[in-house]
């Protein structure tokens, strides 16, 4: 049979292979988009993909066809058109669908690209059907068999290489995508083409569709249509890779950050609990396990006996606290220095460790102090018994390298319920060792009323207190928080102070504690309000703006009208809310976390700035100060003065530091005493300092005159222009 000889025009066959590597190329991308986690997303890049992609292909057909010259007019009937589309966009699905599964096993890479191959010659055979020849087309079975096997080869390599680029690093990931497009669009090219030499067309043959679906123009609008949806879905891809490659980035850096704070809620929190030197619970731990002794204690004497028996309250089961304190400990860390102190504190703590009973707490309280609690004893005696032991064990002599030294120690016992306020324990506990060591050392004492000396003269002060604002005898000092960057002030502290008419200046760690037990610290947390803002109005008037901060106590918190007694107080003086900051103990914060989330609203709706003041000593979880709407965050000086010799406190400020930036803080170092200290803090990244160093607390006038004087010792200056700027808080 005479056959027409076909002609191939080489830029349509260019052209046929450009859009086959270009819809390749987008395919390659939309595997990664079906991969992604959320399946939504994933189910419509599935649908959209193959939808764009199988038209991508039928295109490239079309485009192919083009390409094809006979010397007779050529057409396409619709219906086989239209069904040749659905074959292409049915096999883009099977090859999504096989690349955005998690594993490429040799069966599924088998069945998938038999699955492939059929459909590219289900769509290329039906559009060549689509043209309706008489007589019709002659074909040749090899060749056609060749093309099915070209099919079947190439898509097996497409989806091997879905899977090569899905395990490859990210790196050059597009230069390796083009070049698998390149591939891939090469085989589906060659398919087409060997498809093509497999058709005879009768010399006398005429395309009786020729008049339906066909012509240059029809081509070509098909093919840029189709390139315009294979670009805009390969940009909607890209764009959906980098948005969804963010989230990833934030999740992760989310989940470390939460790693971090774990890491440095633990570290705190056995900072918090353990004595550094000795790794024996701390006092408050102590404080807490005898608390919890207490109320198991108070539990189980509530407690009425069983139906059908005598209904009488158990007696509570008996506990007792234990006052250890080293007699002539003092002497040896003088002379012989504080590291064999230290050793002489482990070894000691070792053997009052192997002294007392498993379920007893044993915690080092101070320098050379130490503190027992023993639960569910029968008498005052089990508790003498144990003393004896622990003052036995104790006056062993002590071998160290080059010496043998020998020490004592005094202990003094409270009995709970039997003479001992609940509240008061480990007080009468110290007040009998006193009585021990009064007697000579080396000796115990039981606890008796007489010696609580202590409640009298406290009772004593309260009354005192009581009078002093009245008295005039309440006045603030105020020290310096400096700027770590710039050395200029960001603002200053004001610490009450009492001047005691016979006791002199009496430091607020005494009489605060005093004043919120009597219920005084709301007439003194009053005046401090008031004071502070008179302070800053003067200074205001003297053309100097300073931030003062002010310290609340927890009945402050807890108080009704503080933020309208703070309101009233700004007001009288014409602050702007902003110029005062105010201060909360964390632990005290972080107890009745609702009144201090209601106060600091109310006073934060102010605008008054807040700050977690000595943070790390109540070991709450900094995740929790998210809930609070601070500004600032002070260190406590704990940590910083234990900067340049421990590893822990190294670390657990470092942490501290990063995180609080994280939640947006601004982080104040208290207690900086030494350059050492400050410099290790800098290299932290710490904002501001607060510390001995630059300046102790002082009286209002002198601040002014401190201010303006250059510091070179500390390394820090002030000219007056900066004193006057009020700094961020
Ligand atoms: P705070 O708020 O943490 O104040 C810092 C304390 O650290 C002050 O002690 C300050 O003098 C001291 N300090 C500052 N720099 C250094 C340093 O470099 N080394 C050392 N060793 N200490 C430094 P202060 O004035 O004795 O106050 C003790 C605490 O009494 C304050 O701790 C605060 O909690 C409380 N307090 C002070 N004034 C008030 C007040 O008006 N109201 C209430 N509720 N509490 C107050
Ligand atoms: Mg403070
Ligand atoms: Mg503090």
């Amino acid at each position: 049979m005479i056959l027409l000889t076909p002609t191939y025009d080489p830029w349509g066959v260019v052209a046929s292979l450009l859009v086959a590597t270009f819809a390749s190329y987008v395919a390659l991308d939309l595997s990664r988009r079906v991969r992604t986690r959320e399946r939504g997303v994933a189910l419509a890049w599935w649908i959209g993909g193959s939808l764009v992609m199988g038209t991508g292909i039928w295109s490239m057909h079309f485009v192919g066809m083009l390409a094809f010259r006979l010397p007779i007019e050529l057409g396409y009937t619709r219906l086989l058109t239209l069904v040749s589309w659905f074959a292409a966009v049915a096999v883009s699905a099977v090859a999504l669908g096989v690349a955005g599964h998690g594993r490429l096993g040799l069966r599924r890479l088998a069945l998938g690209a038999l699955l492939m191959g059929a459909g590219i010659c289900a769509m290329h055979y039906l559009g060549m059907a689509a043209l309706d020849m008489s007589p019709a087309i002659v074909w040749n079975g090899p060749l056609v068999a060749a093309s099915a096997l070209i099919a079947v080869a190439a898509s097996a390599a497409a989806l091997s290489i879905f899977w090569w680029l899905r395990q490859g690093d990210e790196r050059r990931l597009s230069l390796r995508q083009a070049g698998a497009a390149l591939v891939m669009g090469l085989a589906i090219c060659g398919m087409h083409y060997t498809g093509m030499a497999a058709a005879g067309f009768p010399a006398d043959a005429v395309c009786l569709s020729a008049g339906v679906l066909g012509g240059n123009s029809l081509g070509t609008i098909v093919a840029l249509a189709s390139v315009t949806l294979l670009a805009l879905t390969l940009f909607t891809s890209v764009l959906d890779a980098r948005l969804q490659d963010r989230a990833a980035r934030l999740a992760r850096s989310l989940r470390e950050a939460n790693g971090q704070l774990r890491e440095a809620n633990e570290a705190l929190r056995r900072q918090a609990l353990l004595d550094g030197l000795t790794g024996l619970p701390n006092r408050r731990l102590f404080e807490e396990q005898l608390k919890a002794a207490l109320a198991r204690g108070a539990r189980a004497g509530g407690r009425t006996g069983h139906a059908g028996e005598t209904t009488l309250p158990a007696d509570p089961p008996r506990l007792a606290v234990l006052f250890v304190d080293l007699d002539g400990f003092k002497p040896v860390n003088d002379s012989f220095g504080h590291d064999t102190g230290d050793l002489v504190l482990c070894q000691t703590a070792a053997r009052l460790r192997g002294a007392v009973r498993a379920a007893d707490t044993l915690a080092r309280v101070g320098g050379d102090e130490f503190l027992v609690l023993m639960q569910d004893l029968s008498g005052p005696a089990d508790a003498v018994t144990l003393a004896r032991r622990l003052i036995e064990t104790v006056s062993r002599p002590i071998e160290l390298q080059q010496r043998t030294l020998q020490i004592s120690c005094s202990v003094g016992i409270v009995v709970y319920p039997d003479d001992g306020q609940a509240d008061r324990l480990v007080a009468h506990a110290d007040a009998a060792m006193y009585a021990a060591k009064r007697a000579g050392g080396a000796t115990w004492a039981m606890f008796e009323s007489r010696m609580d000396a202590g409640a009298l003269e406290q009772l004593g002060l309260a009354g005192e207190l009581r009078q002093a604002v009245e008295r005039g005898e309440l006045l603030l000092h105020y020290q310096p928080k400096v700027d770590a960057q710039h050395g200029t002030i960001c603002g200053v502290e004001a610490l009450l102070r009492w001047r005691h008419p016979t006791r002199g200046l009496v430091s607020p760690a005494v009489f605060v504690p005093i004043a919120e037990r009597f219920g005084l610290i709301g007439q003194l947390g009053a005046w401090v309000i008031d004071e502070a803002c008179r302070q800053m109005a003067q200074w205001a008037d003297a053309g100097v703006r300073i931030r003062v901060a002010i310290n609340l106590s927890v009945h402050q918190l807890r108080e009704d009208g503080l933020v309208e007694h703070v309101d009233a107080a700004l007001r009288r003086h014409h602050l702007h809310a902003s110029q005062l900051l105010c201060e909360i103990t964390e632990s005290v914060a972080m107890d009745d976390i609702a009144a201090t989330q209601r106060t600091f609203g109310g006073l934060g709706r102010l605008g008054v700035y807040l700050a977690i003041d000595d943070f790390g000593t109540g070991y709450s979880s900094l995740a929790c100060l998210r809930q609070l709407p601070a500004r600032q965050l002070k260190i406590d000086r704990s940590f910083v003065g234990d900067l340049e010799t421990s590893e822990a406190a190294r670390s657990v400020v470092d942490a501290v530091i990063h995180l609080s930036h994280r939640l947006g803080l601004i982080v104040v170092a208290e207690g900086v005493e030494t350059r050492g200290q400050r410099d290790l803090l800098r290299e932290m990244g710490c904002d501001q300092y607060q510390g001995y160093l630059f300046a102790r607390p002082m009286p209002a006038d002198e601040l002014l005159d401190w201010a303006l004087g250059a510091r070179p010792e500390a390394d820090v200056s002030f000219s007056p222009s900066t004193v006057g700027m009020l700094d961020a808080a």
